[in-house]
């Protein structure tokens, strides 16, 4: 397994709301299931989304893997300026 494949240990995003303490998986009862509530703008999801994922093998919904895959696919494919951080690092 290389990085590209190995299952996510966290999936972040903007914070949109911090708990009070860890939530408990409803599955396996873990504790220490994290706090955070994440958004893209979009979607929202638990900090704890990818023990489910990676650890009970929750499948997302349709529209929300493909909204992740094209948000990935535009990000990869944008064009980055290093115009401003090539010249505030030179000296
Ligand atoms: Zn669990």
């Amino acid at each position: 397994m290389n990085a590209r494949t190995s299952p996510p240990t966290s999936v972040t995003g903007t914070v949109t709301r911090a708990c009070m303490g860890f939530s408990a998986c409803r599955i396996c009862g873990l504790s220490r299931n994290e706090g955070l509530e994440f958004t893209d703008g979009v979607f929202l999801w638990p900090q704890g989304l990818a023990h489910y994922v990676s650890e009970h093998s929750v499948r997302l919904p349709p529209d929300i893997v493909a909204h992740a895959r094209q948000r990935l696919q535009e990000i990869e494919s944008a064009i980055v300026d290093e115009s401003w951080w090539c010249e505030a690092t030179s000296m």
